[in-house]
């Protein structure tokens, strides 16, 4: 049995490793006291664990002992005070149906829990040959992805944020694009978590940087007005030992204001470590750029936290935005926000604008800057010139 948690890298990334450490003992504990004395268990690294059971009567067996594990595992897992639930997902192989080799068997194993996690997690899969098929899918793309940035299929659209007042142009956020050949334009919630797993977030969040900076370089040559570029970072990126430095030689080789670059971060990637964050947002304000949270209010949003991060902008997530013309909880909720932000001396930003109404509600909350489909969509850089450049 393949045995793999859920969505732990999340756990990783927003409560420390120290907690993900103290899990995997736990759920360590828990596949042992589970097992029958004769049975192994292995952690073969990371979330992953690896079961033997020996004397099967059957296939049935296997999935009346994975049904216990997959069960056991779920249960609320207290630490540090904190509740945490984790689901598993888990694989069969059966010996010597599906192999007579112990490679192949783990192999398949695994194949057989991608599929679990497939069909929604907190599950388990018996290995069936056709999976074969799909797993090769899975590693097609991600062979695919490593090539995405030699071969020059990624690019970059741009959606400008407006001064929520009078709608004048004030930033433009860089939106990652891939384009496969076989396929339509790929968007980043499909393919950026496989390039945080495989790490490929690091190479390609550089390259973002480097164009989005080369673009504004031909905005200004091209005697655009002020414009400041807003890049998204990955948790991956941020951790990353040589990030300050990346940013610092982006920034030279474009010759890019660095008052006019703002990065985009999350609340998760700042709780991680939240002192070794500090050091870091600190060292890249010393470079001059900007720095605003993302998707504000999705995440653990802990004020605490806030007041020390070295930031200037909110962004409100689309979330909250989506109802305050009609609900007058979501708008309380938004106007919370945005005096919230404004007391911290933030500038605050209202995401997912789709609507006049949308608008006029945060005109009158005093929100700051507005971006959404009411005043554009994303657009490829020549598109987004021509709406919103020097001549238009
Ligand atoms: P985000 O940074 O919160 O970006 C805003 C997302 O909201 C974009 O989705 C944008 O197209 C969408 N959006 C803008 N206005 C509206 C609106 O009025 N209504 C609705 N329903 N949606 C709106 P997109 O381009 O699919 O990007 C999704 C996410 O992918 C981004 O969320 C960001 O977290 C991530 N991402 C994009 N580019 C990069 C990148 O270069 N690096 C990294 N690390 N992440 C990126
Ligand atoms: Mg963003
Ligand atoms: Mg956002």
């Amino acid at each position: 049995m393949f045995v793999d948690l859920d969505r732990f890298k999340r756990i990783n990334d927003s409560l420390g490793h120290e907690v993900g450490d103290k899990l995997l003992v736990e759920i360590a504990q828990r596949l042992r006291a589970n097992l029958r004395e004769d049975d192994t268990v292995a952690r073969m690294g990371g979330d992953e664990f690896l079961v033997i059971l020996n004397n099967l009567a059957g296939p049935d067996e296997a999935a009346v002992m994975a049904r216990r594990l997959v069960g056991a595992l779920r249960r609320p897992v207290q630490i540090e005070g904190r509740e945490l639930v984790v689901t598993t997902s888990l694989g069969i192989s059966i010996y010597p149906d599906d192999s007579q080799d112990a490679n192949t068997l783990i192999k398949h194993a695994d194949v057989a829990m991608y599929r679990a996690k497939d069909e929604g997690r907190n599950s388990f899969q018996l290995f069936e040959p056709a999976m074969n098929a799909r797993s090769l899918e899975h590693l097609a793309l991600e062979t695919a992805l490593h090539r995405a940035l030699p071969r020059n299929e990624l690019l970059l659209h741009f959606q400008p944020l407006v001064n929520a007042a009078d709608g004048s142009l004030v930033a433009a956020e860089a939106l990652l694009r891939w384009q496969h050949p076989d396929l339509d334009l790929v968007s980043p919630a499909d393919f950026i978590p496989l390039a945080e797993d495989t790490g490929l977030i690091v190479p390609i969040g550089e390259w973002v940087l480097r164009s989005a900076c080369e673009r504004h370089l031909a905005w200004r040559e091209a005697g655009g007005a002020a414009l400041r570029m807003m890049v998204n970072i990955s948790a991956r990126q941020f951790r990353d030992e040589g990030f300050v430095a990346m940013v610092g030689s982006v920034l030279a080789d474009t010759a890019m204001p660095p008052e006019c670059l703002t990065l985009e971060l999350t609340e998760s990637m700042l709780m991680d470590n939240t002192d070794r964050a500090i050091a870091r947002l600190e060292q890249l304000r010393a470079l001059g750029v900007g720095l605003a949270i993302d998707d504000f209010g999705t995440g653990y949003s802990s004020l605490a936290y806030l007041k020390r991060f070295p930031i200037d902008e909110l962004k409100i997530d689309r979330l909250f935005v989506r109802g305050i013309d009609r609900n007058t909880r979501d708008a309380a909720l938004v106007a919370a926000i945005i005096s919230l932000g404004h007391s911290l001396g933030l500038r605050v930003v209202a995401e997912g604008v789709e609507t006049l109404g949308h608008l006029k509600v945060l005109q009158s909350e005093g929100c700051d800057l507005a971006q959404g489909f009411h005043f554009s969509r994303p657009l490829p850089w020549e598109r987004f010139v021509e709406d919103f450049g020097p001549k238009a």
